[in-house]
Parts: structure tokens; C-alpha cells; sequence
């Protein structure tokens, strides 16, 4: 796995986004204010920009820079958020992507930056009601013989927490302002970021 490899994730992502693009704009109609999936598919259109520029350089290198562009690009709370989250995944760790655990620590580094950085937690209604199960599952993992299973795993705690949201009263963001209203809706960050996990865990599984 190597920069490039992230760039293919990218594109899936963009994909499997763009698949469920009036979905996502409709759950953030009903909770927020809309612009949800216009804020994603720029932040995407923005990393896949810089391939060519990137492509040859270290992993760390990639989330990093992907990650300034974003911050500098990329609107509402999803914009600084990610921006946060690459970032956070680019500081503390080597960037061998082929290591299981490597990328395990990388990505709760990740996790940890976007909790700081939203004062969110699980639970609240957002997308760390995904991003952290799969922090955590991830971390559980000891074996690593057969990256489909792992793969296929992290595919269903990332539905499982999507899932969760959608009887939440959410306590971060714009939903939060609707109290017992958001209920019933399923939290569109938490939607998104479900997608992009699930793009990236079928292209391991095929
Ligand atoms: P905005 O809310 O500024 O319009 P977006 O529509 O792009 O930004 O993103 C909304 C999503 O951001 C929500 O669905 C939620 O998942 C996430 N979110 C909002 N605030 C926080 C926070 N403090 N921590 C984590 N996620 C958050
Ligand atoms: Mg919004």
C-alpha cells in the first residue's frame, strides 16, 4: 500500500459518495442546514486534485498536505473536522500503510485530533459515532492473516454506528439545536463517513 493506493481510495470514496449524493443532502436538510454533501464532494474534488503533486511522496506527507487542503477549501464543521482528522493521522506515526497496527495507530491518532478538535465524543449524534467504534475495533484486532475477514468487519461497525444515530438527540452541531426533533434522522455525517469506510473496505474485499 502506498500513496497512490490512498488516491484509489479516494476515487472510490468519491464514488460510492456521489452514488448516494441526494440521500446525504436530504438527511442534512432535515437536521441541518444542507450543505453537508456539497462540503464533502468538494473536500474529495480537493484531495484528488493533488495526486499528480502527491502521488510519489511518503503517506504522511499525502494525509498532511490532503489535509491543509481541505482545511483551506472545505466549509462548515465537516470541512475542519476532517481537515483535523488527516492531519491528526499524518503527525505521530511512520506511515507504513501495509502495517495493520501502524494504520490502527495512525487512524485513533486521527480520531483523537477530530474529538479534540469538535470536544465531541461517542454518542453525541455525529460521525464519531462511526469513526470511533472503528477506532476501536480496529485496536482489537490480533490477527491479521486475512485482511478480507478484517475488513468485512469494520464494514459492518461502521453500518452498526451509522445505525446508531438515528434514535440519538444529538448534543454537537446544528441538530443539536433541535432537541427531540433530530430523533428519527440519521446523523448525515455519521452517513458519509459509514460510505467512505465501506468504499475503502470493499476495494480490500473485491
Ligand atoms: P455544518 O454543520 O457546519 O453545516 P456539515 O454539514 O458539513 O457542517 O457537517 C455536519 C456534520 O458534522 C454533522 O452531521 C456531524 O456528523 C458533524 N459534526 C458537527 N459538529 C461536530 C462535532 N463537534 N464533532 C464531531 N462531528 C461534528
Ligand atoms: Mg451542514
Amino acid at each position: 500500500m502506498n500513496s497512490e493506493y490512498i488516491f484509489i481510495c479516494l476515487k472510490n470514496i468519491e464514488e460510492k459518495i456521489t452514488k448516494h449524493k441526494d440521500e446525504i443532502e436530504k438527511l442534512d436538510q432535515e437536521i441541518g442546514d444542507g450543505d453537508h454533501i456539497f462540503n464533502i464532494l468538494r473536500g474529495l474534488k480537493e484531495a484528488l486534485s493533488l495526486k499528480d503533486e502527491l502521488k510519489s511522496e511518503s503517506t504522511d506527507v499525502v494525509f498532511k498536505k490532503i489535509g491543509m487542503k481541505i482545511m483551506t477549501t472545505v466549509g462548515g464543521s465537516s470541512g475542519a473536522l476532517f481537515s483535523t482528522l488527516l492531519i491528526g493521522m499524518s503527525k505521530k506515526y511512520n506511515s507504513d500503510l501495509n502495517d495493520l497496527k501502524n494504520l490502527t495507530n495512525m487512524f485513533s491518532e486521527g480520531v483523537e485530533s477530530m474529538k479534540n478538535r469538535g470536544k465531541s465524543d461517542i454518542g453525541e449524534k455525529t460521525m464519531l459515532d462511526v469513526l470511533i467504534p472503528v477506532a476501536i475495533k480496529l485496536k482489537e484486532i490480533k490477527d491479521v492473516k486475512d485482511m478480507k475477514i478484517i475488513a468485512n468487519q469494520i464494514k459492518k461497525i461502521a453500518e452498526k454506528g451509522m445505525l446508531t444515530t438515528k434514535d440519538m438527540v444529538a448534543t454537537k452541531g446544528r441538530a443539536s439545536f433541535l432537541g427531540e426533533r433530530a430523533k428519527g434522522h440519521i446523523d448525515p455525517g455519521a452517513r458519509s463517513s459509514q460510505l467512505a469506510i465501506e468504499a475503502i473496505c470493499e476495494n480490500i474485499i473485491g
